[in-house]
């Protein structure tokens, strides 16, 4: 059978619910803790920042949990997303494997992000929130919860981790075009922003940052709650649509992944379209090799500690139990502006805690690399995150081409690069480099890390 170059589902094909991994796996994840008492927390302590519905989602046992209606019909606006076979990116590099990408840039905001962006404005609508608030790393989660809460009549604040609001301006254009405001982090809005600004005045921020300062304004405002656009239980839930629909369309085709690669900040894009596949691998009825590609100067699952450790620089949040490289770690601003956090999804941890899922680092050198071949064979300008992606795929598939195996890639595109061509200027002009690995600054915010026994 001669596969097309782009395997497209029907609109009603679109996913009806989403896959809830949890009880599938062999053990749960460790629950989260509060900081005060170390006691697992309780739908109660998260309260102030969530709506019920989300969090009934964050502690669910069912398998599968139904996707309301309103939002299926703004996901319908871009989903399902076409899956393509990268007939061309193979030729140039005269692989024998075959490479397929979910591509996830088809959505308003350029991302996957929408996914649950939407659902998450959704459910605070139906809750009576006036107002979200929300950090964002490469500004696509933030783009994608503007538009989430302009489809669902709230209203959006952001902060944006400064490296990016100065690099990105037109994220910032974006956002606010979708009736958001946005702010740079740190800033002297919040208690938090004021404290790392009185410490570092020239602050570059980072995700933990801007994080403490939305979780601050929604801790302290009745009618304002706090979205985020990863790491959570939920949040990995809503992205799963991705990897359903995959799943569908690989079928359509008769093939089957040996190999799955996604990139990791906080594990959202990788864990919605691998979790559909590790179903069907703990099920025994497949068994690819699940890997997350992270940033080599923000390598938290290859070079962090997997322990319990604030979700935000200041330390606000529950304690989670995940690879972190600690919560006080800001990384060097690499353009994968949405790979730099200083911790990983606790599910995701746990996964590659228990070997269903490994992971590996890049530099940011040979991502760009891998993303100029990729624009110049299949023509889609990658985002810096998933070049990282991009990047292990080429790996896989030069090592088949030494040992001849016709192995199966099947990577998470997660978004385009189109606010993000500063970054390939800098790599065109010759201006890109590699960090050198941060191993201090990486033991000294370790030794930060709260002990739990
Ligand atoms: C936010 C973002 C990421 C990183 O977040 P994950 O939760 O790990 O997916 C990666 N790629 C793109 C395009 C993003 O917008």
């Amino acid at each position: 059978m001669t596969v097309p170059t782009k395997i497209l589902l029907e609109e009603s094909e679109l996913p009806t619910h989403w896959y809830n991994i949890i009880p599938d796996l062999p053990s749960p994840p460790p629950p989260v803790l509060h900081p005060g008492t170390l006691e697992p927390v309780g739908p109660d302590d998260l309260a102030p920042l969530f709506p019920m519905d989300l969090i009934l989602q964050e502690v669910a046992q069912d398998s599968y949990i139904e996707i309301p209606e309103p939002i299926r019909e703004i996901y319908r606006l871009w989903r399902p997303t076409p899956l393509y076979r990268a007939h061309r990116l193979e030729k140039s590099i005269d692989t024998p494997a075959r490479i397929y990408y979910k591509y996830e840039g088809a959505s308003p905001a350029g991302s996957h992000k929408p996914n649950t962006a939407v659902a998450q404005a959704y459910y605070n609508a139906l809750a009576g929130v006036r107002k979200l608030t929300t950090e964002t790393g490469a500004g696509q989660w933030g783009s994608a919860l503007a538009l989430a809460c302009r489809m669902f009549g709230l209203e959006c604040e952001v902060w944006q981790v400064a490296a990016s609001f100065d690099q990105k301006p037109y994220r910032g254009s974006m956002m606010r075009t979708w009736g958001a405001t946005v702010h740079s982090s740190p800033s002297e809005m919040t208690n938090a922003g004021r404290a790392i600004l009185a410490q570092d005045p020239d602050s570059t921020g980072s995700l933990g940052i801007a994080i403490s300062e939305a979780v601050e304004v929604a801790a302290t405002n009745d009618d304002v709650n706090y979205s985020l656009g990863s790491v959570l239980n939920h949040v990995l839930l809503h992205q799963t649509v991705i990897g359903q629909e995959a799943t569908v369309q690989l079928n359509k085709v008769g093939e089957t992944p040996d190999v799955i690669i996604g990139c990791t900040g906080g594990g959202s894009n990788f864990s919605g379209l691998s979790f559909p596949f590790l179903r069907e691998k703990l099920a025994g009825n497949i068994n690819p090799v699940i890997r997350a590609v992270e940033p080599a100067a923000c390598p938290s699952l290859t070079k962090g500690e997997y322990r319990y450790d604030f979700g935000d620089t200041i330390g606000m949040t529950p304690l989670i139990k995940m690879h972190t490289l600690g919560h006080s770690f800001v990384p060097d601003p690499i353009h994968a502006g949405g790979l730099r956090y200083h911790g990983m999804s606790p599910l995701v941890s746990h996964l590659v805690d228990s070997g269903l899922m490994e992971a590996a680092a890049i530099g940011q050198v040979e991502c760009f690399e891998a993303a100029m071949q990729f624009a110049q064979t299949e023509g889609i300008i990658p985002a810096p995150e998933p070049s990282h992606a991009i990047a292990g795929a080429l790996r896989e598939a030069n090592q088949c081409r030494e040992s001849g195996e016709e192995k199966v890639i099947l990577i998470a595109l997660c978004g385009h690069g189109h606010f993000d061509m500063a970054a390939y200027d800098a790599y065109l002009a010759g201006d890109l480099h590699d960090y050198e690995y941060p191993s201090e600054a990486i033991e000294s915010a370790l030794a930060q890390v709260p002990v739990v026994a």
